[in-house]
């Protein structure tokens, strides 16, 4: 009989937030749930009814 393991804890703590859109790791904005850079976030961010981030 195998043993119960607990699924791995995802690493997903600092370093390694990425844009999901360019793959940067340059300040990665993750306040509202998005994993974008920054500027990604200003192109997206008109779109998704952000006005003017800044
Ligand atoms: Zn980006």
């Amino acid at each position: 009989m195998a043993k119960f393991r607990p699924p791995k804890y995802r690493k997903f703590g600092r370093g390694a937030r990425r844009c999901q859109r360019c793959g940067s790791q340059d300040a990665i904005i993750t306040k509202y749930g998005l994993y974008l850079c920054r500027q990604c976030f200003r192109e997206v961010a008109p779109s998704m009814g952000f006005k003017k981030y800044r």
